[in-house]
């Protein structure tokens, strides 16, 4: 659709946040309230990026509460490189295609049946994963999994509940390699930005991942200090990468609303042109 990117230029002048969650995977809020908070909180532009879930909210122009905002179609990939989680966001310029959202269903699916293997390691009662979250349709956690020992009664706190029983034993990484989404979705016209990327993993493998067709960090994001958003831009320079940001709100820290991290579009400019101007599928 030529509509969701229609009119960048005046959107430049408005306030993004490109990286939020809904409860559709681990976020606090049904994907409408998101949006509803986010125009209240005074964004112009959003990304809905759940945990390998795609669609909860339309891409392109909304009114709500009075304001127009702009939805980026967008999500957040799970995938791992040498033992490691890393996080990877996915934004597409209009609609994500069908193998997309097929890549996504199948993500959660394998969540779903992690979740219930873990489920059935701890032998505590817990009930499996729902009709939905089975069918692909919301994505489990280990959030999830800590809220449940919650109100099972086996932890105070949802971090306690991850912390004592979601190990790596019970809770196996998801088996998706990294180098291997980022290339897929290159591939289907995603423009793809590594989540809050730690600064040693940078070190090691920002190489690895920008050659095999990463096009973003994400280096815009709350509290960073001073040297470290630095850092990030300089290894952006040196691999011809772009910058993204976005606040990661999940909705549960009480008084964190959407809004208070913003970004002005102009310092996404790099971003938003690589976005409206689709992306070839073929890396050097
Ligand atoms: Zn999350
Ligand atoms: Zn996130």
């Amino acid at each position: 659709m030529t509509g969701a990117l229609a009119g960048w230029k005046g959107v430049r002048r408005g306030w993004f946040d490109l990286h939020m969650h809904s409860s559709a995977s681990d976020g606090r809020y049904p994907p409408a309230e998101v949006l509803r908070r986010a125009a209240l909180g005074g964004l112009d532009v959003i990304a809905l990026t759940d945990h390998d879930l795609a669609g909860a909210l339309s891409p392109g122009e909304h009114r709500v509460e009075g304001r127009d905002i702009r939805v980026i179609a967008g999500a957040e990939l799970t995938g791992r490189h040498l033992g490691r989680e890393y996080h990877l966001l996915v934004y597409f310029p209009g609609e994500p295609p069908t193998a997309f959202l097929d890549l996504c269903r199948s993500q959660s699916q394998a969540r779903a049946e992690r979740y219930n293997a873990a489920v059935s390691r701890l032998d505590l009662g817990l009930e499996p994963a729902s009709a939905d979250a089975a069918a692909g349709r919301r994505a489990l956690t280990r959030h999830h999994l800590g809220r449940a020992l919650v109100q099972a009664g086996h932890a105070q706190s949802v971090t306690e509940g991850i912390q004592r029983f979601a190990t790596r034993e019970v809770v196996p990484l998801i088996d998706l390699p990294f180098v291997e989404a980022i290339r897929r979705c290159r591939a289907l016209g995603g423009v793809t930005s590594w989540a809050h990327p730690p600064r040693q993993a940078l070190l090691d493998h920002a190489q690895t991942f920008a050659r095999a067709g990463l096009h973003a960090l994400e280096g815009l994001r709350p509290g960073m200090r001073r040297q470290d958003r630095t850092f990030v831009k300089r290894v952006a320079r040196r691999f011809g990468l772009v910058l993204t940001g976005g606040s990661d709100w999940h909705g549960w820290s009480s008084g964190s609303n959407l809004g208070l991290f913003r970004i002005r579009g102009e310092d996404l400019a790099p971003f938003l042109d690589r976005l409206s101007a689709g992306c070839p599928s073929v890396v050097d």
